[in-house]
């Protein structure tokens, strides 16, 4: 069944001849601009820190809007995970508006004004990189990729450097109207996602928009355009030239937004998975127990975020490699090494393999090793160490990975059950796995990698 949007204001949607005044041709893209009492975002909606970020701007005479997804998911009737702010101010300008402001990046430079834990992003209108503008402020690699942009450029112009439609609508804080460009209105309204411009050429700038158009797809439930689908399975190679470090803040955005499951099959159905996990998508092809734990593990990611439990990374990240692991395990233990040195070194190898193409921090590998670890000593059940076992930090997910093993078909003799029932006995145990692994306090900088390279 189809959603229904609350984009316009029910009482007053535009009716046609509104609609053809508010259209309007701009220098590159028609521009669409729809009054305050033609779209649903009303400012309670949006955080008193993006709205303080917006009035300073305003009042210091600059233009300050709203843009991506906290227009875009504001008008859809969802929650917003962060709001980003567009203005003509340099970033140079904008510190100097915000105490509790900082530079950030280099190749793409912004601004983070810090709220307690809230970070609202403030980022200049870019503009098209052009052969007169320095090697310093702009640069190209060789595939058409972009390595650097910080030209500043008009609203219109930043418009035209954004990735799908949908993205590049903006709320002006001057008259609260909605700017949407290319089209980005209709598309919002059919459920769209539509890249701006060639989609080979936006692609080849910065490949990591075809696993963005995935991730878009999911989480709003809207269908790729024809155009911008098209070239993905042929240029899904392309993210071979992302840096592992940035692949690994898209892969977290990717399999936590409550869609994991349907974006795994999405990403598998376009090539998209094998480029990001080589080793997994090669055991997928001739093991029906990898497919089923890898299928597991991402539905049950979702039922946890949707009932609003926290999930850890290196629960999924544990399960996707578990397979290869224990099948490099086995062939170590058949050339006669010791269980616990073969999983050891197994789990290296199959760790550093990852590590080219996605890179896992420290914080997250660890834990994966210390689950596959006690992936060996859960099934030691008459060892007299098992009441210690229960108080080991990795316990409830070790716990939880050997139900998530037997759920996806693997023989383990009642292993989960035993637990189960040893911890009732035994209990009250460890917390559960979210409990026990709350994120850590995340300090006020909202991470990102730099975009659009
Ligand atoms: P969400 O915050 O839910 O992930 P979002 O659309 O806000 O979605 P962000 O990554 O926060 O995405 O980026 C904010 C906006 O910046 C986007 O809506 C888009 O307009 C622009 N943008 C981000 N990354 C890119 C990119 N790689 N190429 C072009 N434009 C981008
Ligand atoms: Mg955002």
């Amino acid at each position: 069944m189809k959603r229904l949007i609350p984009l316009i204001n029910p009482l007053k949607a535009p009716g046609r001849a509104l609609k053809k005044w508010l259209t309007k041709p701009s220098s590159n893209a028609p521009l669409t601009i729809i009054p305050r009492d033609h779209h649903s975002i009303s400012r309670s909606q949006i955080s008193e820190s993006a709205l303080k970020v917006l009035y300073r701007l305003h009042k210091a005479g600059y233009q300050a809007l709203l843009v991506g997804g906290g227009v875009r998911d504001t008008l859809l009737g969802m929650q917003p995970k962060d709001f980003d702010v567009a203005t003509n101010a340099t970033p140079e300008q904008v510190a100097k508006l915000f105490r509790n402001s900082r530079l950030i990046g280099r190749r793409f430079k912004l601004v983070h004004v810090v709220f307690g834990r809230e970070v609202i992003e403030v980022a200049t209108f870019r503009a098209p990189p052009s052969e007169e503008h320095s090697a310093k402020q702009s640069a190209t690699g060789d595939q058409g990729m972009i390595l650097r942009d910080n030209v500043y450029g008009s609203k219109d112009e930043d418009a035209m450097r954004r990735d799908f439609t949908v993205n590049a609508l903006y709320y002006d804080i001057a008259d609260f109207s909605v700017h949407a460009y290319a089209g980005g209105w209709d598309d919002l309204k059919h459920q769209r996602l539509r890249l701006i411009g060639d989609p080979e050429v936006r692609y080849r700038e910065d490949p990591v928009r075809m696993l963005r158009a995935i991730r878009f797809a999911a989480k709003l439930g809207f269908s790729l355009e024809q155009e911008t689908e098209r070239p993905i399975a042929m240029m899904a190679p392309l993210l071979q030239q992302i840096p592992p470090a940035r692949l690994f803040e898209e892969i977290l955005k990717l399999f936590l937004h409550g869609q994991a499951e349907q974006t795994f099959e999405q990403l598998l159905h376009y090539g998209l998975f094998a480029e990001l996990f080589p080793q997994t998508a090669e055991q997928l092809q001739h093991d029906d127990f990898c497919q089923a734990l890898v299928r597991n593990t991402f539905a049950n990611t979702d039922v946890r975020i949707r009932s609003g439990k926290s999930v850890t990374p290196y629960f999924f990240l544990a399960a996707l490699l578990w397979p290869t692991v224990n099948q490099r395990m086995q062939q170590l233990q058949d050339k006669g090494m010791p269980p616990q040195q073969a999983l050891h070194k197994a789990a290296e190898r199959v760790i550093a393999q990852q590590a080219r193409t996605i890179a896992i921090p420290k914080r997250f590998s660890i834990p994966m090793k210390e689950i596959w670890e006690l992936q060996l000593r859960l099934p030691k059940t008459r060892s007299r160490r098992c009441e210690e076992l229960l108080s080991h930090p990795r316990f409830r997910a070790a716990y939880d990975f050997v139900l998530l093993r037997e759920q996806s078909g693997e023989e383990l003799d009642g292993l989960g059950q035993w637990w189960t029932d040893f911890q009732a006995q035994h209990g009250p145990v460890t917390p559960s796995r979210s409990d026990n692994d709350k994120p850590r306090k995340r300090r006020p900088n909202r991470r990102r990698s730099p975009r659009r390279n």
